[in-house]
């Protein structure tokens, strides 16, 4: 169908139609180009609260939240006073600073699944460095991942299943050699037995499994606990290491993510998104026993110029303090279970073929009626009701992440009247998207 403009977005198409000239696909990350969904992608100007306002002058309440950093919504006072102390005192030394033990602090002292940490600028750097310290500590070079398991661009994960079962991978991006691809050992989430199988015919071969314990970057994928208990189990009893890749879920469904919430101690965690309070800051965690292996100690080299710089650091401080203030947690899930229930009770009543799982502040419009726990089991023909779902919140003021492989994420912004309006807004884009026949 053609899709109707009934808001203005003159400014948003002409700044991309000029950002073509100076980017690949006039943008520097690839699903922000919008081309899942209708219209020049919106540029943005401006975000106070719950809400951010693009170049056109149109606002929308906003459920994508940067992708996840932002879980105390846009611009939080606490935080924007904490960056702007730091930031006039000069931006980066490139010097050991106070700010980097305070928040290494911070996380250590309230985190018990973890006992030293490294700070990096993105997820991706802190997943690249996790690898290389599992390889390092272990002396081999193989890797497990899961298929709908995203862990940034790192070229050992941007591989996918190959033909076969527990076959080694092939190179999802052009530039990602095959030798690399076929250290990764891609497995279906869920399969015990083809897990085992694996671990066992590699015997020798595999440093690490990497998991995130809560898939969000394909849909949200929310695994069975007794899942994850059982890779803690393989793991011990083939001598690997466990790494989670909590980018999405660390300090967002709990202080200490995942692992807390399933109450699974990984051998090593790795951070992003919410630990930077909207900087970009990653970092990686585990043990002093495996931390140990990182350089100046041990042999496993990692650096950044850039890495633990004051304001990124104030920033982080800020929010992470906010996160342990009693009751935030469970303030920002009850919240966000009310909208999902409600937009899933719609669909029932209705007949629509749409639920909306969650976890923490983290939901996912998912087609069906099925739980979906295993990427395979997302059909792709269902997402032009996703396109169209999306185009109709952007003419009615709510912006979600312009993909329906993408999760939202509710902010402790989002007021209750911020979640009635999405619930109602949300529900009527239904009525459209499933009414088309
Ligand atoms: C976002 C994400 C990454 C990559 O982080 P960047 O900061 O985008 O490099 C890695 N792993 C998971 C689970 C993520 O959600």
């Amino acid at each position: 169908m053609a899709f109707e403009q009934r808001i203005p977005r003159d400014t948003s198409a002409n700044l991309f139609a000029e950002a073509q000239e100076y980017f690949p696909g006039g943008v520097n990350s690839p699903v922000r180009a919008f081309r899942s969904v209708s219209g020049p992608p919106l540029f943005i100007r401006e975000g106070h609260g719950s809400h951010m306002t693009d170049e056109d002058g149109n606002r929308f309440l906003d459920f994508c939240c940067s992708w996840g950093p932002l879980i105390h919504g846009h611009d939080n006072p606490h935080i924007r006073e904490k960056v702007i102390e730091t930031v006039v005192k000069g931006t980066s030394f490139g010097t050991p600073n106070r700010l980097g033990n305070q928040l290494g602090k911070l996380i250590l002292d309230n985190h018990r699944y973890v006992e030293r940490i490294r700070f990096v600028s993105s997820g991706t750097e802190a997943v690249m460095s996790a690898l290389r310290l599992a390889r390092g500590v272990k002396g081999r070079n193989k890797i497990v991942k899961f298929d709908g398991c995203y862990h940034g661009h790192v070229d050992n994960l941007l591989v996918k299943a190959g033909s076969g079962l527990a076959t080694l991978g092939t190179s999802s991006s052009a530039g990602v050699t095959e030798s690399v691809a076929r250290d990764t050992l891609v497995l279906p989430l869920g399969d015990r037995d083809l897990l085992e199988r694996t671990l066992t015919e590699h015997a020798g071969e595999i440093a690490c499994i990497i998991v995130e314990p809560i898939p969000a970057n394909n849909g949200l994928l929310i695994q069975d606990k007794s899942w994850l208990e059982c890779l803690r189990i393989k793991a011990w009893k083939h001598d690997v290491l466990l790494i989670f890749d909590e980018v999405i879920s660390g300090f967002r469904v709990g202080f200490e993510g995942a692992a807390g919430l399933y109450n699974v101690q990984p051998d090593i965690i790795t951070f992003g998104k919410v630990i930077g309070g909207g900087f970009p800051v990653g970092a990686y965690a585990a043990s002093k026993e495996i931390m140990d292996y990182i350089a100046p100690v041990g042999p496993v080299y990692q650096a950044g110029t850039l890495s633990a710089n004051p304001v990124a650091m104030a920033a982080g401080l800020a929010a992470l303090e906010l996160c342990l203030e009693p009751g935030f947690y469970e303030g920002l899930a009850e919240r966000t279970a009310a909208m999902a229930d409600r937009i899933t009770g719609y669909a029932k009543e209705k007949g629509y073929p749409l639920h909306v799982p969650h976890v923490g502040s983290i939901f996912w419009l998912a087609f069906g009626n099925e739980r979906i726990e295993r990427a395979d089991q997302i059909d792709p023909a269902n997402m032009t009701y996703f396109k169209t779902i999306h185009h109709e919140l952007l003419q009615t003021g709510v912006y979600l992440g312009p993909s329906g492989y993408e999760v939202g994420f509710v902010s402790s912004a989002h007021t209750d009247l911020d979640i009635q309006e999405a619930v109602a807004k949300i529900c009527a884009a239904m009525d459209v998207a499933f009414s088309e026949g």
